[in-house]
């Protein structure tokens, strides 16, 4: 087994779904509006059985009493206005949300409130009589190697204890250095790391399963891996650019199988 291979969670679509919509990336955040707004608009249309979140959902989650801060707290009121229409939203369908590498603290509490069901990352969902490994995808860019370390100090218990018993202003202004620092890099002209092809297969080989979607490095595109094995990567989502990016991988289950589609939002919210 590949060193970097980890446990892999199992779930089973319901019988009776037909459509599975898949996002992640949106990197919802009170200064952009758009994409909230695109956001919503998509909850409000689809018709999807279910909605998989595969991290990065908001651009930072300093901790689930975001939440329940003081109402003068504008932040807070961003936070709990995402709550409320994921609520609203699960009331029509089933919402997973897996961790990025910006919401990881995103946590029991805060999915109650949202309405929402977390899952491990990687998980193998059945849907279909097919195997699809739903995955962040931060853990597969093994070049990275600065912030696979840091990934592992952050995801830790202690780590995170630590953390969660600041005060949320200090939360937050950590959280703001740290993104600062990534906005830097982003200027600087780095290159990013891509997934790992090697780890990638392993992964798949591990699930028993021949199809990957996964979010994290903003670059979509579908990449055959050999053997049969295939990388589906899911769009990051900006509605203030031109062109606008908003786009959904959705399964359908029809009489020939499932077909995979890329669906920008302005079809979505004419069809649903
Ligand atoms: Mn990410």
């Amino acid at each position: 087994m590949h060193p970097t291979t980890p446990r892999i969670a199992e779930l089973a679509a319901p019988a009776d779904w037909r459509v599975v919509d898949f996002i992640s990336d949106l990197h919802l955040q009170a200064s952009e509006p758009q994409t909230v707004q695109a956001w919503a608009d998509y909850l409000a249309h689809t018709r999807a059985d279910a909605i998989f979140m595969l991290g990065d959902l908001f651009e930072v989650w300093v901790g689930d009493d975001a939440l329940t801060a003081a109402a003068d707290d504008d932040e807070a009121c961003f936070e709990a206005r995402c709550a409320a229409l994921l609520q609203q939203a699960s009331r029509q369908r089933t919402l997973y949300f897996l961790h990025g590498n910006r919401d990881f603290l995103f946590g029991p509490a805060a999915a109650r409130a949202c309405g929402l069901t977390l899952l491990d990352d990687p998980t193998v969902l059945t849907f279909g009589g097919q195997r699809w490994l739903l995955a962040h995808g931060d853990a597969l860019c093994l070049d990275d190697t600065d912030y696979l370390q840091f990934r592992a100090e952050v995801r830790s218990a202690g780590w995170q204890q630590a953390f969660l018993a600041r005060p949320l202003a200090e939360r937050r202004a950590i959280a703001a250095g740290l993104r600062g620092q990534s906005e830097a890099r982003k200027h600087s002209g780095a290159v990013y790391a891509d997934v790992d092809a090697g780890a990638a297969q392993a992964w798949l080989q591990a699930a028993d399963a021949r199809r990957l979607i996964h979010g994290h490095t903003h670059r979509p595109a579908d990449h055959g891996l050999g053997s049969d094995l295939q990388r589906h990567v899911l769009s990051d989502w900006d509605a203030a650019a031109t062109p606008t990016r908003a786009e959904v991988l959705r399964l359908q289950l029809g009489p020939d199988g499932v077909q995979m589609q890329r669906l920008p939002l302005a079809q979505i919210r004419q069809a649903g």
